[in-house]
Formats: structure tokens, C-alpha cells, sequence
């Protein structure tokens, strides 16, 4: 356990209409990743349990879909109090059960979920449109923005916390009512403020089940009730949930990979450079869909950023028992770890890479890789294509910039990149031309809750974040009314 980190009392009991109650399925172990140790044990949602909980938010979908932007947001503001006042306890939780630094789990989950549910308040009360107007004589068009119904959203582990508000907050800013399923791995800190959630909520609006992802969250996903599927999670996860999806035609919402191109110019800032990839490409051990992991460097610049990356890198600490001391945490699993390893493994096979740092797991307990940064590697190489999702940074020397353009396009996925340029044109031409959702100019990974989140190619698609997110849970209707001539 990480020494800086009270231990805490758990909750692990799930949210099923307005109640909660403890799981009546298997026990999963919720492990802490920086020793392995067991940290508690939630039982999963049984499959009567599940269906209550849909249940429960179908019947609670008629009346939280009729009240006014005012009311839901005044509940939306009244969790971002409640985060906000137990910011340091859910931080010590999120933590825990992820083996993240406790200083930036607090500095900045927290602080974002905050801000997200506050984001969701406002925006929902500020909604624009279409005009309502006569577009046939004799009669008046109008366009009415409604909630779906029932969403089930499926959240990943890497930002537990953070994940469900970017979940919650849109979908229930919009008038759904919800079943959430936090990840298996990461249950902790949305099982922890349940019992807030359960006060500020009308009973069903929100539902919490715990479960693994073929079981509890298959059955969300084939159910005919459920109207809509968020899922953030692997690319092979949402083919599985997308066909399963398929089936009663639900509308899907899906955040998936990413493997981040990070271009950087002959004429770039070196050290603005260096110190974005340190933090970037490292930040949560590499468990994040945006880190600046597949660099791209000129042929003027390479040499001197390998060698400084590489000494910037091999600065990064972790696994200290002082919780300031640790840039990094643990991955989340020992499958992860060992997943990570076999990439690099992989990629240390072939002689044109070189391991310039890291490159091996850590010796002590837990679920520790040491940050690695690879050069010399090939746009086809496995290590340049695939996401490893683990502290892993690889280099790739160009010419030209339009070849670190192409290879840059050429991925399966489209999350986020970056550009690092001192020339401005430069630096636009090349963000239009990039098939991401995001691209950063000089920087990386910076996220704004007003700003729309999400993938392009097979990091699939729907926005998180921004108004655009509002719409996505949303639909459009037409109202149209033929009018009496009734003045001269
Ligand atoms: P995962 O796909 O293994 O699991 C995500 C969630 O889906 C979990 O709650 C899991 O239980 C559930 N799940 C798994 N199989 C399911 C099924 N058949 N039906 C329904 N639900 C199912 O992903 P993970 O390992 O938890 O997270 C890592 C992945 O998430 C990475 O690929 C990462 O890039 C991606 N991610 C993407 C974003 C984004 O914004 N695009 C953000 C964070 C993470």
C-alpha cells in the first residue's frame, strides 16, 4: 500500500434505485496495484440485480426527462459541491485502488471532475438551435432537443472517477437516466460517494452495478431497455459492444485507443519538447489514450532530443514511499505489466531499436514498469502501430515533414496528437492535415471541459466533453403545428 495513503473505509455497495445494497454475484478482489494486495472485496451485480437497476431507470426516465434544465443543474451543482468537499478523501480512494500519486490524483482528477459536472450545469441551461419559424406556408416548425432514455455507460480504469463524470454529467445534464458500470479493476471511488449520489438523485436516475465486462456489461448492452451505450474501453470492446449493440439498434457512444503522433520539427523548442514528452508521454504510467507516445523527430533535432529525452525520462521517479517523490504509479494489473513487457520485449528483438532507457519491470512489489523510451524504431514496427497503454515512448527519425504527416495518418487510430513547431504556418498546415480528433500546437495532452474530447478512425467516435457531448446524448425532434388563419 502506498505508505502516504490513509487507509480508508471502503463502500462496495452498488446503487440500484436509490438503494444500495450489497452485490448478490461473484466477489471480484480489488487489488491495490502498488503491492497486490487484496484492498476489498465487491460482489458483482447478479443478473436480477442488473435488471433492477434498468428497471429502475426506465421507470425514473419519464419524470427526471420532464424536468427543466434549472433542476437538473441545480443537482449537477449540488455533486460538484459534494466531490469538491470530500475531494481529498475520493482522491486518497482513486489512489488506492489505482496506484496513482495521491498529489496528482487530488490536484487533478479531482479537480476536473469538479469542474466537469460544474461544465454540465451551465451548458445545459444555455443550449442553442435551430430557429422555429414557418418553412411550410401554414404551418410552424420547431426543433426540440430531448433525452434518450436509458444509457448504460461502461467506463475504463485509468481515470476511474474522472471517467464517470465525463459519463454522468452530459447524460444526466440532458435528462437520462443512467446504469453505470465502472471497471472491474477500479470499482472503488464511484462505489464511495454512492451514498451521496443516492441522496442527490431521484431514486432510479442514477444506478451503479459493478461486474465484469462480458457479463454485467454484456447484459447492459443486449437489453432492449437500455437506449443508448457509452462505452470508453479497448478497440476490441467496442467491436464486441457494437455488435451486440446492433441487435436492438441502440445508439452507441464509443471513446476507444488511441496512439498519440507527436511531430517535432528541426526548428521546435528542445526543452519545451523534452519536458512535454516527459510528462506527457509518461503521466499515469502511460495508461491514457492521449499520451505522446510515437514521436516523430527531425533528422536535424533527433540526436540532441534523444539524448536529452533520455536523460529526462530515466529522472522519472516512482515507486518511493513518499508520495511528492513519485512522478508515476504502477500499472493497474500485473497482466498489464506483463503486456507492456512483451511489446517491449518484442520490440528489443528487433536490431534497428534501440533501448535508449527503461525497458524492464521494476524488482520490488507491485505492478511497477520502468518509463522507457525506444529510438530508432520503424513506422511498420508493432511497437509504432499498436497501443501498449504503459509508460513507453518510441522515436522515429523523418526528413520531411509531409513523410512524418503520412506516417502520422497512417494508424487505425485518431485521438489526439501534437505539433511542435516554431513556425506557425507550419504548425496549422500540418494540424488540419492530421486525421485526430485533437491536435495540440507546441503542447500535449491539455484537456478544457468547453472543448469537445474524442476519436476519428477506429478510436472510435462521439465527443466527450463541450456541448457537442450534451448533443450526443440527445436527440433532435421536429415539432410541427399547422396553423388556423385566424387575423387578416
Ligand atoms: P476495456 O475495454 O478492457 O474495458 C472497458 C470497460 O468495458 C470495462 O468496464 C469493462 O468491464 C467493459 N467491457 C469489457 N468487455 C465488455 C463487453 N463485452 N461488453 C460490455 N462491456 C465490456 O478497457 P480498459 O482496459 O478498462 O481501458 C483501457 C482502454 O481504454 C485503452 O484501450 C484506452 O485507450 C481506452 N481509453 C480510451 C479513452 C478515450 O477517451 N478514447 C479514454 C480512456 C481509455
Amino acid at each position: 500500500m502506498n505508505p502516504s495513503v490513509q487507509p480508508e473505509p471502503l463502500h462496495t455497495a452498488l446503487l440500484i434505485d436509490g438503494q444500495l445494497v450489497a452485490g448478490e454475484g461473484a466477489a471480484e478482489s480489488v487489488l491495490d496495484p502498488s503491492d497486490g494486495s487484496c484492498l476489498a472485496l465487491v460482489a458483482e451485480a447478479s443478473p436480477s440485480q442488473v435488471q433492477a437497476a434498468i428497471a429502475a431507470a426506465a421507470q425514473a426516465f419519464p419524470t427526471w426527462a420532464r424536468t427543466t434544465p434549472q433542476q437538473r443543474a441545480s443537482r449537477l451543482l449540488a455533486i460538484a459541491n459534494c466531490i469538491e468537499a470530500q475531494a481529498d478523501r475520493l482522491a486518497r480512494i482513486e489512489a488506492l485502488n489505482c496506484g496513482k500519486p495521491l498529489h496528482l490524483a487530488r490536484q487533478d482528477d479531482l479537480t476536473a471532475c469538479v469542474d466537469v459536472f460544474r461544465f454540465f450545469a451551465g451548458a445545459v441551461r444555455c443550449q442553442t438551435g435551430q430557429l422555429s419559424g414557418e418553412y411550410v406556408p401554414g404551418y410552424t416548425s420547431m426543433v426540440r432537443r430531448d433525452p434518450i432514455g436509458v444509457v448504460a455507460s461502461i467506463a475504463p480504469w485509468n481515470y476511474p472517477l474522472m471517467m464517470a463524470a465525463w459519463k454522468l454529467a452530459p447524460a444526466l445534464a440532458a435528462g437520462n437516466t443512467v446504469v453505470f458500470k465502472p471497471s472491474e479493476h477500479t470499482p472503488l471511488s464511484i462505489l464511495a460517494l454512492a451514498p451521496e449520489l443516492a441522496e442527490l438523485l431521484p431514486a432510479g436516475v442514477l444506478n451503479i452495478v459493478c461486474g465484469a465486462g462480458d457479463g454485467v456489461g454484456g447484459q447492459l448492452v443486449s437489453d432492449p431497455r437500455v437506449r443508448m451505450v457509452s462505452l470508453t474501453g479497448d478497440i476490441v470492446t467496442g467491436q464486441k459492444v457494437l455488435q451486440a449493440a446492433a441487435r436492438t439498434l441502440k445508439r452507441t457512444h464509443l471513446e476507444l485507443g488511441g496512439k498519440a503522433p507527436v511531430i517535432v520539427c528541426d526548428d521546435a523548442d528542445i526543452d519545451a519538447v523534452v519536458e512535454g514528452i516527459r510528462t506527457y508521454g509518461y503521466y499515469n504510467a502511460g495508461q491514457d489514450c492521449t499520451a505522446a507516445c510515437r514521436v516523430y523527430a527531425q533528422a536535424g533535432i533527433h540526436d540532441r532530443l534523444v539524448e536529452e529525452l533520455g536523460a529526462a525520462v530515466a529522472s522519472l521517479r516512482y515507486a518511493s514511499k513518499r508520495d511528492e517523490d513519485n512522478d508515476l504509479g504502477p500499472l493497474i494489473s500485473a497482466r498489464q505489466r506483463d503486456r507492456v513487457a512483451s511489446f517491449v520485449q518484442r520490440a528489443l528483438s528487433q536490431p534497428h531499436i534501440e533501448r535508449v532507457t527503461g525497458a524492464a519491470a521494476h524488482s520490488g512489489p507491485g505492478f511497477f514498469y520502468q518509463p522507457t523510451l525506444l529510438a530508432g524504431c520503424r513506422q511498420q514496427d508493432e511497437i509504432v502501430q499498436r497501443e501498449v497503454f504503459g509508460p513507453v515512448v518510441t522515436v522515429t527519425r523523418f526528413d520531411e515533414p509531409g513523410q512524418a504527416l503520412a506516417w502520422a495518418n497512417e494508424s487505425e487510430y485518431g485521438l489526439a496528437s501534437s505539433v511542435w513547431t516554431r513556425d506557425l504556418d507550419k504548425a496549422l498546415q500540418l494540424a488540419a492535415r492530421l486525421e485526430y480528433g485533437c491536435t495540440w500546437i507546441n503542447s500535449h495532452f491539455m484537456l478544457a471541459s468547453e472543448m469537445p474530447h474524442g476519436g476519428l478512425k477506429r478510436s472510435g467516435y462521439g465527443k466527450d466533453l463541450s456541448s457537442d457531448s450534451l448533443q450526443d446524448y440527445s436527440v433532435v425532434r421536429h415539432i410541427m403545428a399547422r396553423q388556423r388563419e385566424v387575423l387578416n
